[in-house]
């Protein structure tokens, strides 16, 4: 691994924007394919992201170390780093201008930037975060503070929400506070009383229709009330008071005050600005890079591919559809270079494990048609404990040590494990 600063105009085969989960699995996979070709990584962070384990560490089920690495670390041989960051893209000159001012031009550009979390569209949010019971665990450096407020939480209301753009992870939103409710739970029993809301834009609590009802079931059962079509706007933290615009069909959108002791928020997201403001990016569509659904390939530059939280794959935003995603880009690339035809295509695969209980997940695994599929060949719509072991045990190493390294992507299916896993599965699936 290279490493260097200032170069003014450099060269590069691959040039691939963001070496957070994207960028670097796709690094792997193309220099595991091919060794030696001439890959570089344009990345400013020092660190690099699990951000899947952020909801984990904040409630004690993974330790906090685990949740990052640095960069450095993760790099994979042979592929360069430049750390440095994408201030303007150029995509008729194909080139990138970076943040130093240097030019990097390309053979082939991989957009892999994630998204820009857009604290400050909440009116208040970001002068209150941390303050007055307004917590998050969507930023890495609240996680800790996140935790030790639900634990110390003495009674009262407990706001959650969900913005109305899409989101990194959509069930996360509902995990953390099912992981609220059980410690809230725990200690109603030396009085602490507690009312659950959960607020959301959207029009049911998951856009997966068999998800949606297993969730439904969780929030029932345990006396959560839920407020759908709730956009949050406003925190007035000196009166704790989230103040929410509300739709219903056929009506003018209205404003409802709801006052909290602890509100979870989950801010707005978009692509970054850098992106949303380049020729990449679909006008007036949020902004995201441009891709065909099925290749990866930009609809209007052949040289450009992205993947991940920045482009405009329909499917949701996670690690499991950039696993997904990962080797059909890789495919596809290397195609590109050798001048064949682009064959290998993306189904939509995408995963959120949702966390239900300090015991049981439902891994909710769905495809573009938002048809349910099984990589570990159980019903992925029950609670189980053995995805919880998944879940909490197994994917933080599988992270780290399989799919950073481009390792795991031949298949989605464990198959050597197969029989292993769908006997746990069975085994431990919830009452
Ligand atoms: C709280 C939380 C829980 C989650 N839980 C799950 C889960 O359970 N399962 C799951 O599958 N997914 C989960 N996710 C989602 C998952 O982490 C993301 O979808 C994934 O990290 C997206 O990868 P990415 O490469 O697109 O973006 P990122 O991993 O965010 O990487 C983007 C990189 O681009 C870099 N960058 C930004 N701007 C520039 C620039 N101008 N120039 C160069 N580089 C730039 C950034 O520094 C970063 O390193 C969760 C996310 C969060 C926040």
């Amino acid at each position: 691994m290279a490493e260097y600063g200032s170069v003014g105009h450099r060269h590069h085969h691959v040039l691939i924007v963001g070496g957070g989960t994207g960028g670097i699995i796709v690094a792997s996979q193309l220099l595991r394919a091919r060794p030696g070709l001439d890959v570089a990584i344009l990345e400013p962070s020092g660190v690099h992201e699990y951000q899947s384990g952020w909801i984990l560490a904040g409630a004690g089920l993974l330790p906090y170390e685990q949740t990052h690495q640095m960069e450095a670390a993760v790099i994979p041989a042979g592929a360069v780093w430049i750390q440095d960051s994408a201030a303007s893209f150029e995509p008729e000159a194909q080139r990138v201008i970076t943040a130093s001012g240097d030019i990097l031009s390309y053979d082939v550009l991989v957009v892999a930037m994630g998204l820009q979390l857009n604290w400050s569209q909440i009116k208040g949010l970001p002068e209150a975060l941390g303050s007055h019971g307004i917590v998050s665990n969507y930023s890495r450096a609240h996680i800790a503070a996140t935790w030790s407020a639900i634990r110390g939480f003495q009674g009262g209301t407990a706001l959650f929400t969900h913005p109305a753009t899409p989101i990194k992870c959509g069930g996360a939103p509902q995990k953390v506070m099912y992981l609220a409710d059980d410690i809230f739970q725990a200690t109603s029993g030396v009085g602490v009383n507690t009312r659950v809301i959960f607020c959301t834009a959207l029009t049911q609590l998951y856009p997966v229709k068999a998800y949606n009802a297993t969730v439904e079931r969780v929030a029932a059962r345990r006396g959560i009330e839920t407020r759908l079509l709730h956009n949050l706007i406003e925190v007035r933290p000196e009166e704790q008071v989230a103040v929410f615009e509300v739709r219903a069909e056929g009506r003018e959108p209205s404003l409802e005050e709801i006052p909290f002791d602890l509100l979870h928020v989950v801010p707005p997201m978009a692509a970054p600005d850098v992106v949303a403001r380049s020729p990449l990016a679909i006008e007036g569509q949020g902004g995201w890079v441009e891709v065909n659904k099925l290749t990866c390939q930009h609809k209007r530059f052949a040289d450009v591919f992205a993947l991940g939280d920045v482009s405009s794959l329909p499917t949701s935003k996670s690690l499991a559809a950039i696993r997904g995603q990962a080797p059909v880009l890789v495919a596809n690339l290397l195609a590109k270079l050798d001048g064949q035809p682009l064959l290998s295509h993306y189904d939509g695969y995408t995963a959120c494990p949702l966390i239900t209980s300090f015991h049981s997940v439902v891994m909710a695994e769905f495809d573009y048609n938002l048809q349910p599929v099984s990589s570990f060949l159980v019903d992925p719509t029950k609670e189980r404990w053995s995805m919880f072991l998944v879940e909490t045990r197994v994917f933080p190493w599988v992270y780290w040590h399989r799919v950073l390294k481009g390792r795991l992507h031949e298949s989605r299916f464990i198959k050597p494990f197969a029989p292993l896993v769908r006997a746990l599965g069975l085994a431990f699936k919830q009452p």
